[in-house]
């Protein structure tokens, strides 16, 4: 199996890089792409020798084209594809739309850890899914958890009766809006179960992630936001869960790695071999479930409500959530204000239907510049 890996300096990426080395002859890596971070990419070039290498830094690409003779180092990580049958993105952020389409339009498996593109630019995603061949696979671990679950019914359509996806609730579960007020960078990024990378960490502090993740869901799964629940599951154990019409829930579980989900993305319809996660019943303890606290992290609804309007208002939520953690991250924003500036920005917003690219790259840069000055 040829796999490209669209952001493999980050967090997902390196691990994708983990799951091939332990998934010994199963994958051949035939491109790695990165935005600046260009001494990673290097390294996992000279171990992985792809024929293709991405640069999003046009001011770096001679310095990895000298570093890799033999590889032909291309601008963006969209032109990884090519040579392809399963392309990671692993881009973060808004960045990632590209490589979500050009997988799609060239008709290969698709394994999505780019969940802004799919939420931001739904309407113009869609479609492109029905390309013969391609196909998306989830590698959030809700996701995954999801489409695992979803295989044990030969007609979700008409079985389905909920999705529950799992939260851990943050580092700031249980605390009141008071105690939040003054709460450090530090402190958000010091995530209870999972190491990920800062953006997806502070969008866990505030529930955002959740939130992102309900639209996510419901994007790619096509049930209505009635039917997705969210319960707080501080162990990150249970990974979501989907209910039946007779009554039965299937859960997915095990320890919280996302070598797992990343490994059944790129293996999907087969298993991986290396297993990531498995349980130790005789260390299990406990599993605990919450209901979340809807009130201090009021995220998940303004997430909710963006997902049911439709049209332009998730992109626009997207776009103000990352200038907001942006400048949260950069000390010019307090933890709380985060929030404050999605609610503003998607209060402000007259959503329309966007139905090209352009339609979307518009609504997330006017999106930007509202929270900009609203930040
Ligand atoms: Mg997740």
């Amino acid at each position: 199996m040829r796999v490209a890996i669209a952001g493999s300096s980050g967090s997902i990426g390196t691990q994708a890089l983990d799951v091939v080395r332990a998934e010994t002859g199963a994958y051949e890596v035939v491109g790695l792409g990165v935005a600046t971070s260009v001494d990673t990419l290097i390294a996992q070039a000279q171990e992985f020798r792809p024929a293709r290498v991405a640069v999003g830094d046009p001011a770096r690409r001679a310095e990895v084209a000298a570093a890799l003779p033999w590889a032909t180092v291309v601008d963006g990580a969209a032109d990884l594809v090519e040579d392809a049958d399963v392309v990671l993105n692993a881009v973060v952020g808004f960045a990632g739309l590209p490589v979500t389409i050009a997988t799609l339009r060239r008709g290969k498996r698709l394994a999505l850890a780019n969940k802004e593109s799919l939420i931001a630019a739904g309407p113009i995603v869609q479609p492109l899914r029905a390309t013969p061949g391609a196909e998306i696979v989830p590698v959030d671990s809700e996701h995954g958890a999801l489409h695992q679950c979803l295989r044990s019914s030969n007609e979700p359509e008409r079985e389905v009766a909920r999705l529950v996806l799992t939260a851990s609730g943050g580092p700031f579960r249980g605390r009141s809006a008071a105690e939040l007020a003054t709460v450090t960078v530090e402190e958000a990024l010091a995530h209870p179960t999972w190491a990920m990378g800062p953006k997806i960490t502070v969008d866990s502090s505030t529930l955002m992630n959740k939130g992102l993740e309900v639209i996510e869901a419901h994007e790619l799964f096509g049930i209505a936001y009635d039917h997705i629940d969210v319960v707080v599951h501080p162990q990150s154990v249970v990974h979501s869960m989907v209910e039946f019409t007779d009554g039965s829930t299937i859960a997915q579980l095990s320890l919280p790695d996302m070598r797992l989900p990343i490994g059944y993305a790129l293996g999907y319809p087969h298993r991986a071999a290396t297993p990531f996660g498995r349980i130790d019943w005789s260390r299990l303890e406990r599993l605990d479930f919450e209901v979340p606290d809807r009130s201090t992290f009021r995220m998940l609804d303004l997430a909710y409500a963006a997902g049911r309007t439709g049209g332009t208002a998730p992109v626009t939520l997207s776009a103000a959530n990352e200038v907001a953690v942006d400048a949260f991250l950069a000390g010019r924003l307090p933890w709380c204000g985060i929030t404050d500036v999605c609610d503003e920005v998607l209060g402000r917003h007259d959503p329309w239907l966007p139905t090209t690219v352009d339609d979307v790259v518009t609504a997330d840069a006017a999106a930007r510049a509202v929270a900009s000055s609203v930040v």
